[in-house]
Order: C-alpha cells, then structure tokens, then sequence
C-alpha cells in the first residue's frame, strides 16, 4: 500500500490515472489529469471531483506527487532560482529557474542523478552516474518551479546529466510538456542540450519531435575534445557532425554550439580555424561561455584580451556566435557551468 501511494501521477493517461487510483468512473481520470497539469497535486482542492472520491483518497493517504522541493536558492542580480528537488528514494536534483532582462523565463531541468559523461570542466561530472530520471521525475521538476515561481515560456534539458542518454524518457517528459490540453509548451521552446551522444541524436532526428539542440562542442579538435570530454573517444566529431546533419535535414533547425572557453585551452587561432571549418555545411550559432571558475576544477575564465583575440579570429573566418558574458555567474547550478544554461535562455529570446 505504502509503495502504491508514492506513485507519481505525473506522465500518467488519464487512462492509466483512473486505473492507477482505481475511479469508478473514467471521465475522472482526464479531470484529474488537467488539474495535476495546472499544478494542482492537493486531490481536496480538486473541486470538480465528488466530496466523496476526494475524502476517499485522502483517507488512504493518496499522494499525487513523488518529490517535493528541499531548497530554494534565488539570486537578487540575475533574478535566477535554483530548486534542490528530493526524489521517493532520497536522491536529490536540481532545477533552475533562468529570467532574461527581457523577462523571458527558462526552465533548466535535469535528466539524470549525476552523470556518467565525465566532461573535465563540469562539476556533475564528478559525481558519476547514479540513475536516469524517469519522465514523472521530469515533469514534477517544471512542476515546483511553475508552482512557486508562476510560468515558464521555455524549457531547457541543460541540467544534472546527459538528457541523450536518457532520451526515451525525456522524449516521455516532452510529450507531456507539449499536450496542447496541458501545458502546451510548443517544440520550439523546448532544447535539448547534449555533450555529444550520437544515438541519442539520431533518435530525436527520427522521433517527429522538432525540439531544439544544443551540442556542447567545446572544441572542435578531436585530440583536445577527447581530453576535455571522454564522450569524444566514442562518439568522434566526425560522427557528431553526420548526426547533426540529419538532425538539421530532417527539423531545419539551427543548432547551437556551445563553447566554453578555458584559458590557454581552447582559444588560439588554430582552435578558432578548427571550428570554422566543423561548422561548414551546418546552420549553427557558436555561444562562447568563459569557464565558470570553481574551486573544484583546475581551468581558469580567459582574460579579456584572450576573448578579444579568439572572437577577432571568429570574425575573421566568418563564424557566427554570441558573446554574452556578464550574466548568471550568481547562482551556482547543477552543471557547474550555469553560465551556458543563460545563454541559451538569452538565444531563445532572439527567436521571441
Ligand atoms: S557537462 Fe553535461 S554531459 Fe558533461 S559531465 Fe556535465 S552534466 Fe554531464
């Protein structure tokens, strides 16, 4: 009984909700399932429901949601907030509220519970992977934040872990995210950011579901990627590049890249010619991010001249990209590079 009631509702039909909380009648289940989407999960405040069936649930114990928020962090200069989010079985991750100066506001979610990617620069890199998220897990994180801090206009998958390797349930998570009966947020308001996992990218190329993609590229040097981020050595850029081709003929969607740039590590002009060319053939933008510096992790933020020098060449070659460098370092996110996570919520307010 006790395993049945932390069952979360949420990714639920309406028709497995009425067979989950066994409703006499089925009609109930959709009329439960709108309320959970609006962010009701307290069955006494679903006023449409019988006095009779919500008194029912609540005497045995009934709960709709799984998780419930631990922490909530916001930062006064950005206007960012930060949830720590306890899973049923104690794990813990985070989500982020991003508000541009515009005030478009992102949600940041995780996929994961650590993560098995390793990249050098990433501070979640450094846990390991502990489990997927399953696609409720998803959904209740926009759940807190649209609960606590009102509506978000966008939804990034740039939190804790790598949402390509737990694409099937994330794909779940957008799905409902998308339902035009709940809260209808359209594909393109909606990225996914990967470091590089190419089987997850040809899925969401073969999917029908033309969300958004970010490649956390780094470098375009195979030799250096793979230094910076052990994906690489499996999944080369090469055999990125082909992903991202069928991605792009199949969406026509532009692709961001992201690179974050360590002193002395990825911004020479050689480095600069080297993603010139992998961005050739590709409708791509190139966000540079300088390194968030930690105490953790040994890379150091480039000067300013560094980032003047590197941007002179990308001009140069004729590369597009976005310099945006002031904003975010206030709340420190899941990522270790929280940075990156506004400035895709700014690239989407060009789009707006
Ligand atoms: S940057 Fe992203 S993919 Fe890489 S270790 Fe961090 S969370 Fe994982």
């Amino acid at each position: 009984m006790e395993e049945k009631n932390c069952t979360s509702l949420y990714g639920l039909t309406p028709k497995q909700i009425a067979s989950e909380l066994s409703l006499e009648k089925s009609f109930q289940g959709k009329q439960i399932w709108r309320w959970l989407a609006k962010g009701v999960t307290d069955f006494a405040l679903m006023t449409d429901l019988p006095a009779v069936l919500r008194q029912k649930l609540a005497d045995e114990g009934r709960k709709a949601i799984s998780s419930e928020v631990i922490e909530t962090s916001p930062d006064e200069v950005s206007g960012a907030v930060k949830l720590g989010i306890r899973l049923h079985d104690g794990q813990v991750v985070e989500c982020v509220l991003l508000v541009s100066a515009s005030g478009h506001r992102t949600a940041c979610l995780s996929s994961q519970v650590g993560c098995a990617m390793g990249c050098r620069f990433c501070r979640t890199g450094t846990m390991k992977l502990v489990r997927n998220l399953d696609a409720s897990e998803i959904i209740e994180q926009l759940i807190h934040l649209q609960n606590l801090e009102g509506p978000v206009s966008s939804i990034v998958f740039m939190g804790m872990g790598e949402p390509m390797a737990n694409i099937g349930e994330v794909l779940r998570a957008i799905e409902y995210f998308h339902d035009p009966d709940g809260i209808a947020l359209g594909h393109r308001r909606i990225t996914i950011s990967t470091c590089g996992v190419v089987p997850g990218i040809r899925t969401l190329a073969r999917s029908h579901v033309p969300v958004k993609l970010a490649v956390s590229l780094v470098t375009a040097d195979q030799a250096k990627r793979e230094s910076l981020m052990p994906v690489s050595k499996t999944f080369q850029l090469g055999m990125l590049k082909d992903a991202l081709m069928e991605y792009q003929r199949v969406y026509g969607r532009r692709i961001t890249f992201e690179c974050c740039l360590m002193a002395g590590v990825n911004t020479s002009e050689n480095d600069a010619r080297k993603l010139a060319i992998y961005c050739s053939g590709l409708d791509v933008i190139v966000n540079l991010i300088p390194f968030n510096e930690s105490s953790e992790l040994r890379f150091r933020t480039p000067s300013a001249d560094e980032l003047d020098a590197f941007t002179s060449d990308l001009d140069r070659l004729g590369v597009q990209y976005t310099r945006r460098f002031s904003r975010g370092r206030g709340v420190s996110g899941a990522c270790g590079q929280l940075a990156i996570k506004y400035m895709i919520e700014d690239d989407e307010d060009d789009e707006n």
